[in-house]
């Protein structure tokens, strides 16, 4: 089974022509719920794609966080581990500027600041993975790392937000990175304008750091999959991508599920670069996240 410890928020999506200046009230078009956050969707993601998900969180008690937990438990996943707050749920107000294009996100992390990695080694036993991101604190981060190791799971880290400063013991913990090209250049203090320079950085990050398996998100260009024997890039499929909300998430469900059921890194980097194909040919984070049956159908098409 594959054991995901991270955020869960709702998105509060809301259609403008323009943003309100202060003190103004404007009309907007209608304001969609979504659920989201990076690690709920990482557990949608890899459910759909054929994974047993437990999901470890903090959530709040108030209505947000009531169709939150129902929506993941909707999905098959077990929220045991998701655990209740006296703080409001994570909350995300997303302003979508239909005139400009441009998004301005606001996140309120609210529940996420309390989460803490669950305790009980039984929790971790027997996973085929522990997927995590950076939306919760680094510190539980950490720690459901070390768990996870203690009892032999695999770690996948999807290092979202960029954050500069990472433990050098949470990187030594984790057997595959998942930073797309900003994340990496943050990461590594190096440039990532072209592939020979996105190539060098990830390397140095094996170098200096000991992670052991690192595959670079690339866009629209596929992914890169780099260790210290060996380099390989897949190219993503060409679709009409939409919006590209969930993408990150969805390719690390699938990379994690196809990992986890015993494929190799080359097959499973194919499956995911399929799902987070997929994942941008439509609108919004979980609503867009595709199934096992439609990945498989792409992939021999
Ligand atoms: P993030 O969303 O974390 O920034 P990426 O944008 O690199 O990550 O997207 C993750 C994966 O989704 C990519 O590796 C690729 O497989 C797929 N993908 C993203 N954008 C596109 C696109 N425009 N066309 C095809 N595949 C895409």
């Amino acid at each position: 089974s594959i054991l995901v410890f991270g955020s869960i928020n709702m998105d509060v999506v809301t259609p403008l022509q323009r943003l309100p200046r202060p003190g103004e009230t404007i009309h907007a078009g209608d304001i969609m719920l979504a659920p989201g956050g990076k690690g709920a969707n990482a557990a949608v993601a890899a459910a759909r794609l054929g994974g047993k998900v437990r999901f470890a969180g903090s959530v709040g008690t108030d209505s947000f966080g009531l169709q939150l937990r129902a929506n993941l438990e909707r999905e098959g996943i077990d929220t045991r581990a998701l655990r209740d707050s006296t703080k409001s749920s994570g909350t995300a107000v997303i302003l979508l500027n239909q005139a400009s294009g441009q998004n301005s996100i606001m996140v309120g992390p609210g529940a996420n600041a309390e989460a803490t990695a669950p305790a009980d080694p039984a929790w971790y036993a027997g996973a085929g993975m522990l997927m995590l991101q950076l939306e919760t604190p680094v510190e539980a981060a950490l720690d459901a790392a070390r768990h996870a190791r203690s009892q032999g799971v695999p770690v996948m880290l999807d290092p979202a937000p960029a954050l500069p400063e990472l433990p050098r013991e949470l990187l030594s913990a984790v057997d595959y990175l998942l930073p797309n090209e900003t994340e990496l250049a943050t990461l590594s203090g190096q440039p990532t304008d072209s592939f020979e320079q996105i190539v060098q950085a990830a390397r140095s990050l094996v170098q200096n750091y000991d992670v052991r398996e690192i595959v670079v998100t690339l866009g629209a260009k596929g992914a890169l999959w780099l260790n210290a024997e060996t380099s390989l890039h897949v190219p993503s499929i060409p679709v009409k991508a939409v919006d590209t909300t969930a993408a990150g998430d969805t390719f690390a469900g699938a990379l994690s599920v196809a990992l986890a059921s015993g494929h190799s890194m080359p097959e499973a980097i194919r499956y995911a670069v399929v799902g987070g194909a997929l994942a941008c040919t439509r609108r919004g984070a979980q609503p867009s996240i595709p199934y096992r049956v439609e990945v498989l159908e792409k992939m021999s098409a």
